[in-house]
């Protein structure tokens, strides 16, 4: 189910009409710190612009969605776990545990992530 952008709470963030912990932010992409962090460092990085997930990426959107794997290793770098490793994944749909319907990608690391595939 995935709320209008006018309702949407990744979008609210993006709008800043709710606080977030920002670590980053360009005219396109944003990412801010985790709410409830599964490692040391967790966080999400969103493209700005309203999608519901993986399976929605628009022509018009991809171009910022395809910049978030660099943004994403600047802030591993940024955050201290380039060399120690980290994982950038995005879980589309609820059989993937999707529970924000605004594409999101999670960045962890800062400790052994093992095998688990979710977060
Ligand atoms: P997912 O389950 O993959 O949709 O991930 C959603 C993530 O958003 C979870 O890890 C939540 O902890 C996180 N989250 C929910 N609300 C907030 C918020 N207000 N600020 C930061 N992170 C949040
Ligand atoms: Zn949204």
């Amino acid at each position: 189910m995935s709320a209008p952008a006018s309702e949407c709470l990744f979008c609210k963030i993006a709008r800043k009409e709710v606080p977030a912990a920002l670590v980053y932010e360009d005219e396109e992409v944003l990412a801010f710190k985790d709410i409830f962090p599964q490692a040391p460092v967790h966080l999400l990085i969103i493209p700005k612009a309203h999608c519901p997930g993986l399976g929605d990426v628009t022509p018009e959107a991809a171009a910022a969605v395809g910049r978030i794997p660099q943004v994403a290793a600047q802030l591993a770098k940024d955050h201290g776990v380039a060399t120690g490793g980290w994982r950038l994944l995005s879980n589309c749909g609820p059989d993937a545990g999707q529970t924000v319907f605004h594409l999101h990608f999670h960045l962890l690391g800062g400790k052994p992530l093992g095998a688990k595939l979710c977060v």
